[in-house]
């Protein structure tokens, strides 16, 4: 029963597309459980979006993330090399949400590495995700040149790294490396880089700045990923590194995201819609469960995130109830209600 005075928090749904329902049914009835006062207002996007209006992104899902400037979404299916710009490239232009949050922590201790507390901070609307592609024909061959160009601002670089450093800061974190190309890409990650460091400056003695080239880097991941404490880097190279963070802590299943902006703040796994799941209800909903606990967090309810955080991990190493990604036999409605089931037990 939640007390009367508490605010009730508006936050736009979008179920998604593929393994989405599966897993959005589920985190919603664990919220509930939870007590957790948001008011939903589902709309659609992605395939659902174009089967009903012709459009991934369709203007009543905007008007709503416009008005309560708060989502939770479930993964959008994007067509491979034609059809339609990514919706979430563009819900993440739209609200200028310019720093995508990507945490990796071991929840299961034994797997193949242990210990692992990783943040990614992404810069999330720049980079080679502009979209600025075209090509050149040639001869008879219209496709015969492609081109793509990528877009850095010293704005944009500056505030993901401020973000990045300021994170740091408040959540207690001491090391931020700066990974880039700037030996390759030398204007476009060069600047990225360059002013990563005027920031970095700033908080000397408080968060120490390190870098590393993006190879090296992915190396190193796999080596020795407690080296890094933060990672900061550009759109695409997060992108990358992020789903091999994902790895280090028992894949894709564990991963969440938060897209966070001036405008709105959309919460989010890092997993797409994983058509090769979709209709056999195994997904493992915890990457959205964990985006929803960041979501709580966003709004001020750290005791809410603190409590579904533990239901998540009593259920994952007192009751052993797993899904098949991390060796376990249950399936996603079996995990959820074992969690839920924890929540009702406190
Ligand atoms: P994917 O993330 O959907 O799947 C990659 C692998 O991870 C698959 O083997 C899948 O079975 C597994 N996996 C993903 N989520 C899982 C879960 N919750 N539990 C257990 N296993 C899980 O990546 P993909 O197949 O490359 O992409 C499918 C579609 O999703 C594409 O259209 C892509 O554009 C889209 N996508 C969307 C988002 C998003 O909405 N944020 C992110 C990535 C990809």
């Amino acid at each position: 029963m939640q007390p009367t005075t508490e605010k009730v928090v508006p936050v736009t749904l979008i179920p998604g597309d593929g393994i989405s329902a599966e897993i959005v049914e589920p985190t919603i009835k664990v919220l509930e459980a939870l007590g957790a006062a948001f008011a939903w207002e589902a709309h659609k996007a992605g395939m659902a979006g174009v089967d009903e209006f012709g459009d991934p992104l369709p203007q009543p899902t905007l008007d709503s993330i416009r008005r309560t400037r708060l989502a939770l979404k479930g993964p959008l299916t994007t067509p491979v090399g034609g059809g339609y710009r990514s919706s979430n490239v563009r819900l993440r232009e739209t609200f200028n949400l310019y720093a995508n949050i990507r945490p990796a922590r071991n929840l299961i201790p034994g797997g193949r590495y242990e210990n692992i507390d990783l943040v990614l901070v992404r810069e999330n609307t720049e980079g080679l995700y502009v979209g600025f592609e075209h090509y050149i024909p040639i001869g008879d061959d219209p496709r015969a040149v492609a081109i793509g160009s990528g877009v850095n601002t010293r704005s944009g670089c500056r505030r993901i790294a401020e973000y990045a450093f300021e994170y740091a800061v408040n959540n207690g974190r001491r090391k931020v490396t700066v990974v880039h190309k700037a030996n390759i890409l030398e204007a476009l990650t060069g600047l990225f880089l360059e002013t990563a460091r005027d920031v970095g400056k700033r908080y000397e003695g408080r968060v120490q700045l390190d870098e590393r080239i993006v190879d090296a880097c992915a190396m190193q991941l796999v080596l020795d990923p407690w080296q890094f404490d933060m990672i900061l880097t550009t759109n695409l190279f997060g992108d990358i590194l992020s789903d091999l963070m994902a790895g280090l802590v028992g894949g894709l299943g564990m991963a969440p995201a938060g897209n966070i902006g001036v405008d709105a703040a959309i919460f989010e796994a890092v997993h797409g819609s994983a058509p090769d799941l979709a209709g056999k209800g195994v997904a493992n909903p915890l990457a959205l469960l964990l985006a929803s606990a960041m979501m709580l967090e966003h709004v001020g309810r750290q005791d809410l995130a603190r409590r579904l955080r533990e239901a998540i991990d009593r259920t994952l190493n007192e009751d052993k109830v797993r899904t098949r990604d991390l060796g376990g036999t249950a399936s996603t409605e079996r995990f959820a209600q074992a969690i839920i089931g924890r929540l009702k037990s406190d």
